[in-house]
């Protein structure tokens, strides 16, 4: 599986539609300071739910929507969709091409979508898990990243490790499972308050039985 294209349009310094075609195992993207080439990265981490306008280098989500320069007006919408070659079928879906879009419009209406169709972010997220990509994963290492991934505690750093090795999802089930034990184990306590109640009633209506 590998990402395809980054289709931008209205993102941030990308007010109109481009196409960033990654078609060889190695694509660099050249530009002087400020140009934009970081609003690249951005825009991936943004398609994959990221939440924090801070990490997007804003200080409000509508700050990724191209925000007007002297000569063009703002744009009332952003709007951003990968496409990533699935033929691996490494992503658990029937498509050999999957595009992930996120879309964002001023009043604040969002969605995801997935060959669109709406989904929720969730269903992205599990698409994803164990893949390496993902807005926690070690696949979009920024500028600094390296020096925090090397200098994080050891929880964060292993978590990044945990990624790689492809286990989250089985410890995301693990989590799942355990919560379950733990409300059969209190459905359990509750049974036996109820029989040990009953049984305290068997014997005088036994009793009352005899009697009649
Ligand atoms: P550097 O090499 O310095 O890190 P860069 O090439 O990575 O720079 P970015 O930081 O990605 O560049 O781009 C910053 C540019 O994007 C700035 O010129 C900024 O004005 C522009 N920009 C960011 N958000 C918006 C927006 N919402 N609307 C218009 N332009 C924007």
């Amino acid at each position: 599986m590998y990402l395809k294209e980054i289709i931008i349009n209205g993102f941030k310094s990308f007010p109109e539609k481009t196409i960033v075609k990654i078609n060889s195992e190695l694509t660099a993207v050249v530009g002087p300071n400020g140009s934009g080439k970081s609003n690249i990265s951005d825009s991936f981490k943004w398609v994959m739910g990221e939440q924090s306008a801070k990490i997007l280098r804003g200080s409000k989500m509508e700050d990724v929507i191209f925000a007007g320069t002297e000569k063009r007006k703002p744009l009332s919408y952003a709007e951003v969709d990968l496409i990533f070659n699935n033929s691996s079928k490494k992503l658990p879906v029937d498509y050999s091409e999957v595009s992930i879009k996120r879309r964002l419009y001023r009043n604040g209406d969002s969605e995801y979508l997935l060959n669109n169709n709406n989904v929720r972010l969730k269903e992205i997220r599990e698409l994803f898990m164990d893949t390496g990509i993902g807005i926690d994963g070690y696949s979009i290492i920024g500028q600094g990243r390296i020096e925090d991934i090397i200098s994080a505690k050891s929880d964060i750093r292993r978590k990044v490790i945990e990624e790689a090795a492809g286990i989250v999802k089985y410890k995301a089930r693990k989590d799942e499972s355990l919560r379950k034990l733990q409300k059969t184990e209190e459905n359990i306590l509750r049974i036996n308050d109820i029989i040990s109640e009953i049984e305290q009633r068997i014997d005088p209506l036994r009793k009352q039985k005899e009697d009649a």
